[in-house]
C-alpha cells in the first residue's frame, strides 16, 4: 500500500513530523519485507537517524548520533558507511552531493532520479517526486545510458523568504 503523497514543500513548513517518520519507516520496513532484505538493527538505526528531520545529515553526524544512543558499544565509521550504502542501494535514502550528506527518501524505493530543493537558510530539503523526463529524454536521444541522476536546486524556501523581511 503506497502512502498518501505528501506535498514536497511540507519539508519547509511547520508540520507534525512524527507522521512523516511513522509513515516512511513503515513504508521502508514493508519494502524490505517485499524484497526479502534484512533491515538489521544497525541499518534501521541509521535510517531512523535520517528520519528525525528534513535536514540532511553527514555520515559523522549519524555516527555521533548512534554512539550517543548505543551506550557501551562503540560504533565505528565503516559500520555506518555500510549501512548507508545498503540504504542508498535500495532507494531508502539519497545522498545530497553538494552537502556531502544524506537524507531519507520520501518515496522509498522509487527507481527514477531524485530532485531536491535545498533551502540555504533553514537547511531543510524537499524531494520532488516528479521525474525529470525532459533531461532523461535528452540523454536518451544522445544515446547516453544514464545510471544515476540527481538534481540539486539551492535557494531560499517560501517560509524563509517571509521571515527575511
Ligand atoms: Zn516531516
Ligand atoms: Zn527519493
Ligand atoms: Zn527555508
Amino acid at each position: 500500500m503506497p502512502g498518501k503523497p505528501r506535498p514536497p514543500e511540507i519539508a519547509f513548513r511547520k508540520h507534525d513530523h512524527r507522521r512523516c517518520q511513522r509513515q516512511l519507516l513503515s513504508e521502508a520496513t514493508q519494502l524490505c519485507a517485499e524484497r526479502k532484505l534484512r533491515l538489521t538493527a544497525r541499518r534501521r538505526q541509521v535510517l531512523e537517524a535520517l528520519l528525525a528531520s528534513h535536514q540532511p545529515m553527514g555520515a559523522y553526524d549519524i555516527l555521533a548520533e548512534l554512539n550517543q544512543s548505543a551506550g557501551e558499544e562503540h560504533v565505528a565509521p565503516p559500520i555506518v558507511y555500510r549501512a548507508l550504502e545498503f540504504l542508498m542501494s535500495e532507494g531508502l535514502i539519497h545522498r545530497i552531493e553538494s552537502r556531502n550528506a544524506f537524507i531519507s527518501c520520501v518515496q522509498p524505493g522509487h527507481r527514477c532520479g531524485a530532485q531536491f530543493l535545498i533551502c540555504r537558510d533553514c537547511e531543510q530539503v524537499a524531494e520532488l517526486e516528479g521525474n525529470d523526463d525532459g533531461l532523461l529524454a535528452e540523454a536518451d536521444n544522445l544515446g547516453f545510458a544514464v545510471d544515476h541522476s540527481v538534481v540539486e536546486i539551492t535557494g531560499v524556501c517560501a517560509e524563509c523568504q517571509k521571515h527575511a523581511g
